[in-house]
């Protein structure tokens, strides 16, 4: 594609202000502006949160996020408009936070919050704390994600197997599954934690037949996608204590309802779709912008191309 003017679209303020991208491509040999809908038609690509209808004119459109279900890909193709994810940066950032979903049910520093919330001094039994060194997690999704993952938690001690369509082997991984595995896959973990995309293979993939090949004192996380997850079975095998508990960071639908019952189980952490969140996302962002700025002008493919 030829840039001329790019824009960052305000749709990525949900995760950073779209003018500390604005300014850190600011030297960029392309004119960049932060546009709301009504400016895209002055540029030739956008980097963008949401998707518009109206970017399908554009001739490259960047994904601040790496899961793109939120594109129509079969209309980027038909069109022959690029889209590039931001797939590469989210593994260490994930991993501490999955890191911290683990730490707070080891040492049950999630119950000691909810105390404090009502000014409550109240000790755990003493045989509730446990400790990471010799569990395992079955990581399902090899990706990005999964390896940030298996090395925050590898540098914990725990024990790391994985779940990729092949079941190849993969670096920071015991062993690996193939998907079609995953029942036995998850059946010995104490974590399952799952950095999928969300695909037509992957929705629902996590049903109460999973549920029901893990262990009942298994703690299942979700990083993913909301709807990689049924969550109705989800919520049914925590009720009947067929789960030891979750952490979830996506929803079938967000922002989670007020109403579903996730929100008031105490062996529940929820957390708002911010599992990547930090200080240094835009920087992340921004330099693979700039790589595949930098690509066209050299005339070679883009990198993180996804349609
Ligand atoms: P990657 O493409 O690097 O990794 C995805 C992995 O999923 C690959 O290793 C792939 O392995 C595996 N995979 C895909 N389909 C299947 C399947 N049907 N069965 C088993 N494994 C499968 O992506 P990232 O790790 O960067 O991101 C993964 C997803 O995480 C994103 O699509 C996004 O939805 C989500 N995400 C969530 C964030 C949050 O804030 N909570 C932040 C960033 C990402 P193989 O090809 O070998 O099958």
């Amino acid at each position: 594609p030829d840039i001329e003017r790019l824009g960052v679209h305000e749709s990525v303020e949900l995760v950073f202000p779209p003018s500390e991208l604005a300014e850190y491509l600011s030297e960029l040999p392309v004119d960049v502006a932060v546009v709301g809908d009504d400016g895209i038609d002055s540029c030739d690509a956008v980097v963008t949160l949401e998707h518009r209808d109206a970017f399908l004119e554009l001739e490259w459109v960047h994904s601040i996020q790496a899961g793109v279900d939120r594109f129509p890909f079969e209309e980027f193709e038909e069109r022959g408009v690029l889209l590039t994810n931001s797939t590469g940066i989210h593994d260490r950032w994930v991993g501490e936070t999955v890191a911290g979903y683990l730490l707070a049910f080891a040492r049950r520093l999630h119950r000691h919050v909810a105390n404090q919330q009502d000014r409550q001094w109240e000790q755990p039994e003493w045989d509730d704390g446990f400790t990471l060194p010799g569990t395992t997690a079955c990581v399902v999704g090899t990706g990005t994600l999964g390896s940030g993952v298996a090395e925050v938690l590898g540098s914990l001690g725990v024990r790391i197997t994985g779940v990729r369509r092949s079941g190849d082997p993969a670096e920071g991984f015991e062993a690996v599954y193939a998907s079609e595995d995953l029942n036995e896959a998850v059946a010995d973990a104490d974590f399952v934690i799952v950095t999928l995309p969300l695909t037509e293979e992957t929705r629902h993939l996590f049903d109460a037949d999973v549920f029901a090949a893990m262990r009942d004192d298994a703690y299942f996380v979700n990083v993913g996608r909301g709807p990689v997850v049924d969550e109705d079975a989800l919520i049914d095998a925590l009720e009947a204590d067929a789960l030891a508990g979750a952490a979830l960071d996506v929803f079938e639908t967000e922002p989670l309802p007020e109403e579903s019952p996730l929100w008031g189980l105490e062996e529940v952490i929820v957390t708002p779709h911010c599992a990547a969140f930090t200080e240094d996302y835009h920087r992340a962002v921004g330099d693979l912008v700039r790589e595949n700025v930098e690509r066209f002008a050299d005339g070679e493919a883009a990198t993180n191309r996804v349609a």
